[in-house]
């Protein structure tokens, strides 16, 4: 499973750190940040697609496991890579 965190979607409410605390530790104003990259082991999927399901303002998002998100490679971060010259 691999996911994306969409810090400017965020709102805080925090439901992300109650379900998955080392996913998504909150920072100093009580907005998530995706802690340890976004691949997830496959023994914190189930918290962390909770914390998925119930984040209010969908921040968070599941990307393909493929890398690519409508047929753009991506990196890790889910960011477009930039395009060979
Ligand atoms: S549940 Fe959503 S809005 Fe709330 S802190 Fe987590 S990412 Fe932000």
């Amino acid at each position: 499973m691999k996911i994306k965190l969409d810090r400017t979607r965020c709102d805080g409410f925090g439901l992300c750190a109650k379900h998955a605390p080392d996913h998504f530790p909150l920072d100093d104003w009580g907005y998530a940040v995706l802690a340890g990259g976004p691949v997830i082991a496959p023994a914190d999927e189930a918290a962390v697609t909770r914390a998925l399901f119930d984040c209010p303002v969908h921040a968070i998002t599941m990307l393909p496991e493929s890398n690519r998100v409508n047929g753009e490679p991506t990196s890790d971060t889910g960011a477009p890579e930039p395009r060979p010259a």
